[in-house]
């Protein structure tokens, strides 16, 4: 009886928003270079699916990640869907006149919270990447375009280790400073735990109330949809998840796996969270990207299926 009562006291959500990363962080981490008309194809079936926010790729140098060299192409030829939004990643002020050029009117811009990952990437602190947007900022300001800053390893970092919440709130602090209002945490490296998540949700939340938050979790060691649900119970509504559970991070050694678009949906339907996707049209866009690119990924429902075909079966 215990149990029952407290179960009335945990409020769940009664719906939530998953952006579907794969086309960016799922297919860069690829060895296989996808031709343009495929990458079209799978992005025209995701939002076919119900995904309302997609990234898309992102405008980086071709020789930094070459699986991106051809998404000003992508941009432009993909058939959009009213109400979807068309995101993709750049990292300064040329990228956004890309974007822009290719039709793009929401562009992410990512930071790291660790200053040893960030000085042996690009050789500039956190805090110096962040003020360096701040061009991009007055650009998208006058140019009527939406910008989301994420925060790459703001649970830990696979060179800093545990990365000081102190300095996770000063590289959101700078993106505030800028006029960034959507603003994102990533676990690049799959170390965040559920407890974590809950505090740094619970505290950003109360510092930067005018913001709208988005959690990306990598389930590199099993933990993401466990982040997911820590993320859900203190009020976040936004998640990154990646079709057929591609993903990982060139530049953090070992992180491996976005969590799967269909596992996340497939929870969300057991717990009667809506997502407004069409779970069945997302399972197959997932066994079908595991054809194209050849190898198996890490998707539990893409191996087991769904609670609801087992129980059809009996
Ligand atoms: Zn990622």
């Amino acid at each position: 009886m215990q149990q029952c009562e407290n179960a009335n006291t945990i409020k769940w959500p009664d719906n939530i928003i998953v952006c579907e990363v794969g086309p960016r962080d799922g297919l860069q981490n690829e060895k296989v270079l996808l031709p343009v008309e495929q990458k079209i194809e799978l992005i025209e079936r995701a939002a076919q699916a119900g995904a309302k926010i997609i990234e898309i790729g992102s405008f980086v140098h071709p020789k930094a990640v070459p699986q991106m060299a051809d998404t000003d192409e992508v941009a432009k030829r993909i058939s959009r869907v009213d109400g979807v939004e068309y995101r993709a990643l750049v990292m300064n002020l040329r990228g956004l006149e890309r974007a822009e050029a290719a039709g793009i009117r929401k562009a992410k811009l990512t930071a790291s919270a660790s200053r040893t990952h960030s000085l042996a990437n690009i050789n500039k602190t956190p805090e110096e990447v962040v003020r360096g947007f701040a061009k991009c900022a007055e650009y998208a300001a006058v140019h009527g375009l939406e910008l989301s800053g994420a925060v790459s390893t703001s649970f830990g970092c696979s060179l800093e280790g545990q990365v000081d919440f102190g300095q996770v709130l000063s590289v959101l602090r700078c993106f505030h400073e800028i006029g960034v209002r959507e603003l994102s945490l990533s676990d690049t490296t799959g170390m965040a735990n559920p407890q974590q998540v809950y505090e740094y949700c619970m505290k950003v939340q109360a510092e930067f109330p005018d913001v709208t938050w988005v959690l990306h979790f990598h389930n590199t060691r099993g933990m993401g949809l466990a982040n997911v649900m820590a993320g859900m119970l203190a009020g976040v509504k936004r998640y990154d998840a990646c079709f057929a559970g591609l993903g990982g991070c060139p530049f953090a050694p070992g992180a491996s796996g976005n969590i799967a678009t269909e596992d996340l949906l497939h929870m969300c339907q057991e717990m009667r969270i809506a997502t407004g996707y069409d779970l069945d049209k997302i399972i197959s866009l997932g066994h079908y990207i595991r054809k194209i690119i050849g190898h198996d990924t890490d998707s539990f429902v893409l191996k087991a299926g769904k609670n609801s075909d087992i129980v059809k079966q009996k």
